[in-house]
């Protein structure tokens, strides 16, 4: 199926959006160049989008600013920018099985995938934020005077300015909007760099936001290369923040060129979470929950549970479960309703994959399950599991974003809490367990940004999410998305 098949009746009418978005209209890039889009799952070029150039990515700051320095966004209030952030969640709303459908051409994952999760999140996430646009106070702090005359000090959290967003291929929608949305509830205005994996969803967004009644320039979206469009983005003087999900390294270059003009940076990186079994868990649900926590979005999951450490007593039947969860798996076609596992974004992560599995076999971990491509057109690779591995493998410590996972055992808690600790990453991790008093006690020890208990990545739009160590710094969503794009500034009147 093409994407123009997919379209909303609403919006039928119209070709898919495949140009750069700038100051509020649809334009070519500067130099007319353009790069495919695929259907991994097929293998078929989906779309030519535009490729931003800097010169792009400079007039699309350039709009961004004049909205944010006095132009008509600069002027409004909370309460009407909360009102368009609902409008905008509404649309999404309408036009959510469109949405979730380009996801799966663009990604190749299973239709049920997006519309469970990507799609409610995102206009959860939009909902949520537009609720807090004209909820954004300061505080009245007592002092001790100012040489001996009595003070008032309170404080302002004002938008930080021009928030340049960079985005990867993996959930692309609902990480445009948890960007998006507490960047403009809270007055900022936006250019955003989607990944030029999976581009066409965000520049739906983009539309959804015209038709919203944003004014042109505050919502800005320059796809691109990421070392062309992203990098001119990430060291453009007229941005004050970015905001980037993707890999550790793109991030460290992100940072690097954030540092000349002291930009504010919020990193949201990789991970290797996780997932520790106890010896009292209910192996049941134990095994539907690490094997969701694996393969989702085929295993493609910064939160992606890979690490599964389990306590000796239970290890033969929860591998054994896990082994049988893989099997039953049914890759496919993303658009039969039967599959529940799609292709890999690309040619390059199906090799990364595999590169790993066979990494996994030479350190001498036992493949249980899957371990190979499909032989068919799409980069399909099949659900694996190792057992026999140990921590210091390549496959527990290095992020493979593929579905395969790593089964460890371990004789005490401590032992499972050493193990979950030694990794670079610090993102997430779930811990399963009957015992309510085992679950704090551990959870508190975990050096992540977030631990779910008998529950794999239990994200929500009023939870902060973020990771320590090599998964990030900063967080989004929840109070903490909005002070990650405000500033708090101080006024104090000596009376
Ligand atoms: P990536 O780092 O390759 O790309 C991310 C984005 O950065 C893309 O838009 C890309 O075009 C851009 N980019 C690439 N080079 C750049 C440069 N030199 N300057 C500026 N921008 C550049 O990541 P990816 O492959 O798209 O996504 C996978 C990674 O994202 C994984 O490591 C995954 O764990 C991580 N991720 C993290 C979270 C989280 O919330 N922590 C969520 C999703 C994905």
């Amino acid at each position: 199926m093409g994407i123009e098949a997919a379209r909303p009746p609403a919006a039928a009418a119209q070709p898919a959006e495949t140009q750069l978005h700038i100051g509020g209209k649809w334009l070519p890039a500067c130099d007319g160049g353009t790069f495919p889009v695929i259907n991994p799952a097929r293998e078929e070029v989906l779309a030519r989008v535009a490729a931003a150039k800097p010169a792009d990515v400079d007039a699309a700051v350039r709009a961004a600013r004049a909205q944010f320095d006095g132009g008509e966004w600069s002027k409004m209030d909370g309460v009407e920018r909360g009102r368009l952030l609902y409008r905008l969640a509404d649309l999404i709303e309408r036009d959510r099985d469109y949405l979730a459908m380009l996801e799966t051409l663009n990604l190749g994952r299973p239709l049920m995938e997006p519309t469970v999760l990507d799609l409610p999140m995102s206009i959860g996430t939009v909902r949520y934020f537009a609720g807090w646009a004209d909820k954004i106070e300061g505080r009245t702090i007592p002092t001790s005077g100012y040489f001996g005359m009595p003070t008032h000090s309170y404080t302002v959290r004002e938008p930080v300015g021009v928030v340049g967003a960079i985005t990867p291929w993996n959930t692309p929608a609902m990480i445009a909007c948890w960007k998006l949305a507490p960047a403009l509830a809270a007055g900022c205005t936006v250019v955003m760099k989607p990944s030029e994996d999976a581009p066409l969803s965000t520049l739906y967004l983009a539309r959804l936001a015209e038709e919203a009644g944003f004014p042109p320039g505050v919502l800005n979206v320059v796809p691109g290369l990421g070392e062309v469009a992203g990098a001119a983005l990430a060291r453009h003087p007229g941005i004050d923040k970015i905001s980037f999900t993707g890999s550790p390294e793109v991030g460290r270059t992100i940072m690097r060129a954030a540092a000349d003009g002291f930009k504010r940076v919020a990193l949201e990186l990789g991970g290797k979470s996780a997932q520790i079994v106890l010896a009292d868990a209910d192996v049941e649900a134990a095994v539907g929950g690490v094997a969701l926590g694996l393969f989702f979005n085929q295993g493609q999951v910064c939160a992606a549970g890979t690490r599964i450490l389990v306590h000796r007593s239970k290890y033969e039947q929860v591998l054994e479960g896990l082994t049988r969860a893989a099997r039953d798996i049914r890759l496919g076609d993303p658009l039969d309703p039967r599959t529940n596992m799609g292709s890999l974004i690309n040619k390059t992560q199906l090799e990364r994959v595999s590169g790993y599995v066979q990494a996994g076999v030479r350190e001498g971990a036992r493949i249980v399950a899957g371990g190979e491509r499909l032989e068919r057109p799409g980069f399909f690779f099949l659900p694996t599991i190792f057992a026999d591995a140990s921590n210091d493998m390549r496959i527990a410590q290095e992020e493979i974003f593929g579905p395969v996972g790593a089964v460890m055992a371990f004789d005490e808690v401590d032992e499972a809490l050493r193990i979950a600790n030694d990794s670079r990453y610090g993102l997430a991790a779930t811990i399963w367990t009957r015992d309510a008093s085992s679950a704090h006690l551990l959870a508190a020890r975990l050096r992540v940004g977030a631990v779910s208990v008998n529950g794999w990545a239990t994200i929500d739009p009023r939870l902060p999410w973020g990771g320590r160590k090599t998964s990030g710094i900063g967080r989004e969503l929840g109070w903490a998305g909005i002070e990650a794009v405000t500033e708090e500034k101080v006024i104090t009147l000596v009376l």
